[in-house]
């Protein structure tokens, strides 16, 4: 990667010299003969690295052909780079573990660290991360490590596919320590290519020396194969979820079925809606009427308790109508209330929130049978009482 450099730059010196004093050969001491220059960005600021290189004096011993660098400089950063570790760590953990884009972590980095990388340069970061990440994952040691708590292993492979066209990533987990094991994009899912994956899982199962007690996948026919012909003992089971998945295709077509019947029965919201607002602007303007003519006949006491006596009659009226108009939207809210899958049909919610609303306009007309109140509502074509449940 070719860098150019502000001729301004300020860089912290870090002088490294080769690890060992003697020739790995004749046992002379090593010579320096030549320095290398490699600089490269980090949190704290530019860094000029040099090495001083290093080889035997004598020119037949076989290491005096051989140049030797600090082994430190790996530490720092790798060859070729222009970024050392830390921004390298910062780079993937900000791209993996919270999702940030690569432009984002581009001008992060020029913003908060003055370190000015192309996007080209970071995705290529980015891309070596990916990299080093998967070789740890699938480093035996580090594997063995993370398997020690558990006995037993459950496998599981499914195909995803990332976007239309591009082939289809094949990916085995195993679900005891939650873990990717390998993916692999696959052109053809043949039942070849399928039982090499399933052949790897096996032999990384070996390695581990834990037995695979069982094997989990939509039960697509190359996996039924692959599996059966690897890991003949071991029972195959269907996923949960690629099972919850396929029930709940034909229970999401019922639902939304029954959300359109009750939609059909429930209807008129509008027509109520408006008798409410016809009736509130009379009742307004009688109580303008009123109060004018009762202030210009009266100019005495009793003036004020008239006023005050509509004034009341006005509010009740109007709060009728406001219960009314709240009853509908809180209808239109159920009815218009889409949310929640599978296991939450919505069909089935808005089948109990209607029945709620139902209840509580039943309580609201009981009570009005025994008080002396009237309700403009009953003359109103109120929103039907019969069970909702198709
Ligand atoms: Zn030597």
């Amino acid at each position: 990667m070719g860098y150019r450099w502000p001729t301004d730059t300020v860089f912290t010196q870090r002088l490294l010299t080769v690890e060992q004093e003697r020739c790995d050969f004749c046992q002379r001491r090593l010579q320096i003969c030549d320095h290398r220059f490699h600089h490269i960005h980090t949190l704290e600021g530019p860094v000029a690295i040099v090495c001083k290189l290093a080889h035997c004096p004598q020119r037949h011993c076989p290491g005096g052909h051989r140049t030797l660098s600090p082994l430190a400089e790996t530490q720092l950063t790798l060859p070729h780079w222009t970024i050392g570790w830390d921004v390298f760590c910062w780079l993937g953990h900000r791209r993996f573990a919270r999702h940030w884009s690569i432009p984002q972590l581009r001008l992060e980095l020029r913003d908060t660290y003055q370190i000015t990388l192309s996007e080209d340069a970071v995705a290529d970061y980015v891309q070596r991360y990916q990299v080093l990440v998967a070789a740890r994952q699938q480093d035996a040691q580090a594997l063995a490590e993370a398997y020690q708590q558990f006995d037993t292993l459950i496998l599981t492979i499914d195909g995803l596919q990332p976007e239309k066209g591009h082939e289809t990533l094949y990916v085995v987990r195993e679900l005891r320590a939650k873990r990717v094991w390998f993916a692999e994009p696959l052109l053809s899912s043949t039942s070849a290519e399928i039982q090499r994956l399933v052949a790897k899982a096996k032999q990384w199962a070996e390695q581990l020396g834990k037995p695979v007690v069982l094997w989990m996948s939509d039960k697509q026919e190359a996996f039924l194969q692959a599996i059966a012909a690897e890991f003949p003992e071991v029972p195959h089971r269907y996923c949960q979820n690629h099972f919850v998945r396929d029930v709940a295709k034909p229970v999401l077509e019922a639902d939304s079925h029954a959300k359109v019947t009750m939609r059909k029965k429930v209807r008129g919201l509008r027509a109520i809606e408006r008798d409410m607002l016809a009736q509130q602007r009379v009742a307004a303007a009688v109580e303008t009427a009123t109060a004018v003519e009762t202030t210009a006949a009266v100019e005495t006491a009793t003036a004020v308790e008239t006023t005050a006596a509509v004034e009341t009659a006005a509010v009740a009226l109007g709060e009728a109508e406001h219960v009314v108009l709240d009853y509908c939207a809180a209808v239109r809210g159920i009815l218009n209330d889409d949310h929640g899958g599978p296991l939450q049909p919505p069909g089935l919610r808005m089948a109990a929130a209607l029945t709620e609303v139902r209840e509580s306009l039943q309580r609201n007309l009981d009570a009005k049978k025994g008080g002396a109140r009237t309700s403009r509502c009953s003359g109103s074509p109120a929103v039907s009482t019969v069970a909702w449940m198709p």
